[in-house]
């Protein structure tokens, strides 16, 4: 099944230099779509973060940009616990992200997958999260997010068990 991007311009060349990334050139990459053996495996936490995990990282911000607003690493096919969210132009990377606490407050809205084109399932999810994480440097961090960014958050850890909006 092919991939259709709302944006067209970004056919990135592989000797992008343009952003910051310090790495490899990025890439897009095809995200997995319907395939629901694929999209019901669960990740597995990652034991070390190396160059190939930074360009993964970067590959997924390329592939989101301009089409979502948040990525998990099973969505390209690597079946590791691996997030990337982009809302606003706040970019997140998270490693190994551990939902440590959620509110009781909770409120549904209309949420949609980009590995299930074309479907919205109204999600009933809290309003607020704490996730602890690893970093690309390593180090463990926490995000204590609220509105969008903790939707989109309980979305990705979704993800890294194999759930999809569908089974809500
Ligand atoms: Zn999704």
């Amino acid at each position: 099944m092919g991939v259709s991007y709302s944006l067209g311009i970004m056919l990135v060349p592989q000797t992008s230099d343009w952003g910051s990334n310090p790495h490899a050139s990025t890439m897009k990459r095809t995200i997995v779509e319907f395939d629901m053996k694929a999209l019901r495996r669960k990740s597995l936490p990652l034991k070390e973060i190396d160059d190939g995990v930074r360009t993964l990282i970067d590959d997924m911000f390329e592939t989101v940009e301009g089409i979502g607003v948040g990525l998990s690493a099973i969505q390209v096919g690597e079946p590791v616990q691996v997030i990337v969210v982009n809302i606003e132009n706040q970019k997140l990377a998270l490693i190994n992200p551990h939902l440590r606490a959620q509110s009781i407050n909770r409120n549904k809205q209309e949420e949609g997958c980009l590995s299930l084109p074309g479907i919205t399932k109204p999600v009933k999810r809290s309003l607020e999260v704490i996730v602890d994480y690893r970093s690309v440097d390593g180090l463990w961090e926490q995000i204590h997010a609220t509105g969008l960014m903790a939707r989109v958050l309980l979305h990705e850890l979704d993800h890294l068990k194999g759930k999809l909006i569908v089974d809500y």
